[in-house]
C-alpha cells in the first residue's frame, strides 16, 4: 500500500507536538496572519515548492538570506565541494581569511572582521565591544528596529518618545535593558556622555521598510562624535544587499562598527561584525573583550558566502534595484487602481507595503498600518494565488536576482486582484 501523501496540516500537527508552535522561529508559525504554514520541500531560483507540491513565487527568500534566489548553482557547487573536505575543524581555514578580506575590500572602514553564526551574535558582540572599548554601559536603539534576540537588545520602547528600555520579552530581566535607551526612529536624539554606542538599522527593514530621513544618519554620526559614543550600523539586512558597501556606501556615512548577516552566509548560518582596527583589536585574544564560537567561520558557510559575494558586482546591484523598482511601481499602481490606499517604499533592492495614506517614517506609523488589519488578507490572498510574502505585517519583500519580468508581472496582477477584494471590504 502507498504511503498517504504528506500534507502541510499533518506535518504542522506533528511539528506542534515536538516543537513550540511547530517552528524554530516564531514568525514562521503564521500566528499573526492565521492559517497553516506551508512546509517547504525545495526551492529553486525565485520559487519554492511545499510538501504537497504547491508552487510559490517566493518573496520571503529566508528574510533576505538568499539574494541570488534559491539553490543557485554556484552556491550549491561551492557548498558541495566544501562538504567533501570536512565541515568544521576548530582550527583556522583559508576561506575565513578570504571572506574577511572580501568584506574589508567592499566596506571602507570595516578594517577588521570577526565571523559569527547569526545576526543576533553579531549585534550582541558589537555592543559588548562598544561597551568594553568606551568603558560605558548605555546603549541607544530605535523603536521598531530589530537587532536579534539577545537580552540587552530586546527592549521595547514608548509611544514616539525616548524611554528607558522595558523588557520586550518575558525572561529578559529589567536589569538587562536598564542601560538601553529606546528612542523614535528618524529623529536624532541628544546623547549624554555615558552612551557607549548608538545601534541603528541604517534603512529600517523590520517595521516594514522605513528609509532614513534626510540628515538622520549624518546627524547620528555628528551626535556620537560630540559625546564620544560609537555608531554601530546593524546592516544584517542592508549589508551586501543595497550596494557593494551596504547602506554606509549609499548614504556616505561611516559607522565605527558594522553588523552583517543574512546575505553574507549565502543561506548558511554565518554573520559578522567588523570595524575600525583600533576597536577590533580590543577583542580576545588581542585584548580584554571576550567573544568566541565553536562553529564561527564555518567552512561550508564561508564557501557559500564567498560564492554569493563573488556574483554580487555593480551590475547585480543595478539589476536588483531595477527589479525592486518595477515591482514597487507595479504594486502601487495595482493597489491605486483597485482603490486601496498603500505606500510602497523602495530602497535599492528592498521594498515594503504599508496600508497608509502618507509615507511611513517611524514605528508609530508602521503600527497604524498594521492596525488596519489588511495584512493577513493581503498575504493569504497572494498565497492562494501562488505568491509567498512573509507572514507578518512588519516584514519587507525580498525580490532576488532570480525574479524575472514574468514573475513580477504575475505578482502585480495578483496584487491587483487581492487589493480589489480588500478595498471592497
Ligand atoms: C535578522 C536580523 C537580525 C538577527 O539576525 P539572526 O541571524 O536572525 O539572529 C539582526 N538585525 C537585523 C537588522 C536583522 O534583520
Amino acid at each position: 500500500m502507498a504511503e498517504p501523501p504528506i500534507t502541510n496540516d499533518a506535518l504542522f500537527a506533528r511539528a506542534q507536538r515536538v516543537a513550540p508552535g511547530g517552528v524554530n522561529s516564531p514568525v514562521r508559525a503564521f500566528r499573526s496572519v492565521g492559517g497553516t504554514p506551508y512546509f517547504v520541500a525545495r526551492g529553486f531560483g525565485s520559487k519554492v515548492w511545499d510538501v504537497e507540491g504547491n508552487e510559490y513565487l517566493d518573496y520571503v527568500q529566508s528574510y533576505g538570506a538568499s539574494i541570488l534566489g534559491h539553490a543557485h548553482p554556484a552556491v550549491v557547487a561551492a557548498v558541495q565541494a566544501a562538504a567533501g573536505d570536512g565541515s568544521t575543524f576548530g582550527a583556522p581555514t583559508e576561506r575565513e581569511v578570504l571572506l574577511a578580506e572580501e568584506i574589508a575590500a567592499r566596506v571602507p572602514g570595516a578594517e577588521m572582521v570577526r565571523l559569527v553564526n547569526s545576526g543576533t551574535e553579531a549585534t550582541m558582540s558589537a555592543v559588548r565591544l562598544a561597551r568594553g572599548a568606551t568603558g560605558r554601559d548605555r546603549v541607544v536603539v530605535f523603536d521598531g528596529c530589530y537587532h536579534g534576540h539577545s537580552d540587552g537588545l530586546l527592549a521595547g520602547g514608548g509611544s514616539g518618545v525616548a524611554t528607558l528600555g522595558i523588557p520586550a520579552s518575558a525572561g529578559v530581566p529589567a536589569a538587562a535593558v536598564s542601560s538601553t535607551l529606546v528612542v523614535p526612529y528618524n529623529q536624532v536624539p541628544a546623547l549624554s556622555d555615558d552612551v557607549a554606542c548608538v545601534v541603528v538599522e541604517p534603512i529600517a527593514a523590520n517595521m516594514g521598510l522605513v528609509p532614513p530621513a534626510p540628515g538622520f544618519l549624518e546627524g547620528l554620526r555628528a551626535e556620537c562624535d560630540r559625546v564620544g559614543a560609537l555608531l554601530v550600523f546593524d546592516e544584517v539586512i542592508t549589508g551586501f544587499r543595497v550596494a557593494r558597501g551596504g547602506a554606509a556606501q549609499v548614504f556616505g556615512v561611516q559607522p565605527d562598527l558594522w553588523c552583517f548577516g543574512k546575505v553574507i552566509g549565502g543561506g548558511l548560518p554565518l554573520a559578522a561584525f567588523a570595524g575600525r582596527r583600533d576597536l577590533m583589536t580590543q577583542l580576545a585574544p588581542l585584548g580584554p573583550i571576550y567573544q568566541a564560537g565553536t562553529l564561527s567561520g564555518n567552512p561550508l558557510a564561508t564557501a557559500a558566502g564567498l560564492a554569493v559575494l563573488g556574483l554580487l558586482d555593480d551590475t547585480a546591484y543595478a539589476e536588483l534595484a531595477t527589479i525592486a523598482g518595477k515591482l514597487a511601481a507595479g504594486i502601487a499602481a495595482a493597489c491605486h487602481d483597485a482603490g486601496l490606499q498603500v505606500q510602497v517604499p523602495v530602497a535599492g533592492p528592498l521594498l515594503g507595503v504599508f496600508f497608509a495614506a502618507s509615507p511611513v517614517e517611524d514605528y508609530e506609523a508602521s503600527k497604524a498600518s498594521a492596525a488596519t488589519g489588511h495584512y493577513p488578507g493581503f498575504m493569504h490572498g497572494l498565497l492562494e494565488r501562488g505568491i509567498a510574502v512573509a507572514p507578518g505585517a512588519y516584514e519587507v519583500l525580498f525580490p532576488s536576482l532570480a525574479h524575472s519580468d514574468a514573475d513580477l508581472a504575475r505578482t502585480v496582477e495578483a496584487v491587483g486582484d487581492v487589493a480589489a477584494g480588500l478595498a471592497a471590504g
